[in-house]
């Protein structure tokens, strides 16, 4: 049984007034206890967050993460200083780290292993621009880029992951996979998974994240495969965010 989950990627948005504005609305809210909804909110807010949701049922998360455990990288913060604010999941390579700040397959490998080191969960993202689409190379760039990583961990390691499958050409566009194109892709990343381990497969929880919205949420997350997702522009309007934590089947 996947328990579905729901990441709300605030990227470098938010205010504290919208943190508290979250918790708020999710001490009243009415949600599954068998789904999972947490926010990611930029570093600075995260002790903020932690008070703001400790009475709710909406975990934490973070964008990012230095692969080292301390030392001189001005401006970064590593993993274990994310897991003493609670923080339970971390994106790794998602695609504006990938294309903003050049984190490659090892960039994003690292970064995987630090935060399971620590105890925490990454969320590794995967997906195509519109030109490896276009080209016919959507599952082996996707493929890939999950390879890179699971190669690299022990079986322990595996079953820690989740995998979010964002198509570069739908993140922030308002151009969504259809459910039909998202299922496909996620049902060739969980086929992938099956060569390290069948159970490892059937358990681990794959996202998906491009414009997903109250709109359109309820037929992706209706798709076999898909198991939550990993949400940008429509996180940052408590109604919006709320109704898509509703959802989920
Ligand atoms: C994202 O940044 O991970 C994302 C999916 O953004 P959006 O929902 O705005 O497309």
């Amino acid at each position: 049984m996947r328990v579905p989950l729901i990441a709300g990627n605030w990227k470098m948005n938010g205010s504290l007034a919208l943190v508290e504005q979250f918790g708020q609305a999710f001490a009243k809210a009415d949600l599954s206890s068998s789904m999972e909804a947490v926010i990611l909110p930029p570093s600075p807010y995260l002790a903020a967050a932690q008070t703001a949701f400790g009475k709710t049922s909406l975990g934490l998360g973070a964008q990012t993460v230095n692969p080292e455990p301390s030392g001189a990288y001005t401006g970064e913060v590593s993993a274990s200083m994310l897991s003493e604010f609670g923080v339970r999941y971390v994106l790794v390579g998602h695609s504006e780290r990938r294309s903003l700040y050049q984190e490659d397959d090892k960039a994003v490998l690292a970064r995987a292993q630090a935060i399971l080191k620590t105890g925490l969960i990454p969320v590794l993202c995967v997906g195509e621009t519109l030109d490896e689409r276009d080209e016919g190379r959507t599952e082996t760039t996707v493929l890939n880029q999950v390879k890179a990583v699971f190669d690299m961990l022990d079986a322990q390691q595996r079953q820690h992951m989740v995998i979010a499958y964002e198509p570069v050409w739908a993140i922030g566009t308002g151009r969504t996979a259809t459910p039909e194109q998202a299922q496909e892709v996620h049902a060739a990343i969980r086929a992938c998974l099956v060569d390290y381990d069948k159970q490892m497969a059937s358990r681990l929880r794959l996202l998906y994240g491009g414009s997903m919205k109250r709109e359109n949420a309820a037929e992706l997350l209706a798709q076999p495969d898909i198991d939550g997702g990993l949400i940008g522009g429509a996180s940052l309007k408590v109604d919006d965010f709320l109704a898509i934590c509703q959802s989920v089947g």
